[in-house]
């Protein structure tokens, strides 16, 4: 028997995703985990291995980007992704995830058009 390891997903310095191992592996929910899971294990136990493949470079840790930090690579960014950075949210008990597909936006926000989809590498 396997014992659960705590791991922690972590992006130029910020916690994306923590949690046990177990819970990471079954339910990866922050689309950079998503992104690393899938170079290196078969997510999907259902069908075939679909490989996220991320465009742009890492930018700087010097110059991080404003908001999330990983929102100029991220598939799934919206345009408040880059002014905010969500908070880290639980999930399911010890599972935290930090990202606004999770944490959402408010009724303002989103009148303002924050989860309005931009496409990665658009702010460089
Ligand atoms: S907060 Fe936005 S940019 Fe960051 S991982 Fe979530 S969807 Fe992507």
């Amino acid at each position: 028997m396997t014992l659960p390891m705590p791991i922690m997903v972590m992006y130029l310095g910020v916690v994306m995703e923590a949690g046990s191992s177990y819970a990471i592996f079954a339910n990866p929910s922050h689309p950079y985990t998503r992104a690393l899971l899938s170079a290196v294990l078969d997510i999907d136990v259902e069908g075939q291995r679909e490989r996220i493949l991320l465009k742009g470079d890492t930018p700087s840790p010097m110059d991080p980007p404003p908001g999330c930090r990983f929102w100029q690579r991220c598939p799934s960014a919206m345009r408040g992704c880059a002014t905010v950075r969500a908070p880290l949210v639980e999930v399911e008990p010890g599972h935290r995830v930090a990202c606004h597909l999770v944490s959402g936006f408010s009724p303002q926000q989103m009148a303002a058009g924050w989860d309005e989809p931009v496409s990665p590498s658009a702010g460089g």
